[in-house]
C-alpha cells in the first residue's frame, strides 16, 4: 500500500490529519526479540516517542513475580525493527540470529510518572498484551546505575509462582534452538547442562 494519493490530495498545513506514521489512538507496540549473539539474550522493546526504547535482558522476561530480571538499557531502535528477524552477518554489530519471541501492544499504567517522564525517573509501569507476556509489569532503574534496570512481573491473573524459563517457551525447531543444538551436540551428548 502507498500513501501517495492520500498525501497528494491533502495540504498538511491546512488539515490536522496526519501525514505519516501510525494513526493516533493506535496502541503502542512492544516486542521481545531472542538474540543469539556472543551471548544469548532477549531484547525487550517498547514503542515510545516514535522509537523503540530497548533493554537487553540476559535471562529473558519472566511471568514469576519473584524474578527480578536484569535489563540493560541499550540504544533506541527504529520502529520498523519490531518485525526484524533473521541473521546478522559475522563482522556486524550483534552478529548472530534474531527471532521474535513475543509481540503485542501495551498501555502505560495511570500511576504517574510514566511514559517519557517515567523513563527519566527510572520507573515504568505498564500492561502487556502479547502472546506470552500478559498483564502488568514494571521496569525499574537500579539506584546508582546508569543503564541497569530490573524487569518485574506484577502479581495478577497472568502471574505464576512456578519457575519461568523464557527459553522453554520457544519452538524446539526455532533457528536459535537449532543452532544451539548443533553447537551442544558437538560439545557433549547425554545429560542436560545446568
Ligand atoms: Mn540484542
Amino acid at each position: 500500500m502507498s500513501l501517495t494519493r492520500y498525501k497528494k490530495i491533502r495540504d498538511f498545513k491546512r488539515t490536522p490529519e496526519p501525514d505519516s506514521g501510525k494513526p493516533p489512538g493506535d496502541l503502542p507496540i512492544f516486542v521481545v526479540q531472542r538474540h543469539k549473539a556472543r551471548n544469548l539474550h532477549y531484547d525487550f522493546r517498547l514503542e515510545m516517542n516514535g522509537v523503540l526504547k530497548s533493554w537487553a535482558v540476559p535471562k529473558g522476561p519472566s511471568l514469576n513475580p519473584g524474578d527480578k530480571r536484569l535489563a540493560m538499557m541499550v540504544e533506541d531502535h527504529p520502529l520498523d525493527y519490531a518485525t526484524f528477524h533473521g541473521v546478522i552477518p559475522e563482522g556486524n554489530y550483534g552478529a548472530g540470529i534474531v527471532e521474535i519471541w513475543d509481540h503485542g501492544t501495551y498501555t502505560l499504567s495511570d500511576k504517574s510518572p510514566n511514559g517519557p517522564r517515567g523513563l527519566k525517573a527510572g520507573s515504568l509501569k505498564f500492561t502487556l498484551r502479547g502472546r506470552k507476556l500478559k498483564g502488568e509489569f514494571a521496569l525499574a532503574r537500579m539506584s546508582g546505575s546508569g543503564n541497569a534496570w530490573l524487569l518485574i512481573k506484577h502479581r495478577d491473573q497472568y502471574a505464576t509462582d512456578q519457575p519461568y524459563e523464557s527459553g522453554d517457551y520457544t519452538a524446539k525447531n526455532s533457528p536459535i534452538n537449532r543452532a544451539l543444538q548443533k553447537a551442544g551436540g558437538r560439545k557433549k551428548s547425554g545429560s542436560k547442562a545446568s
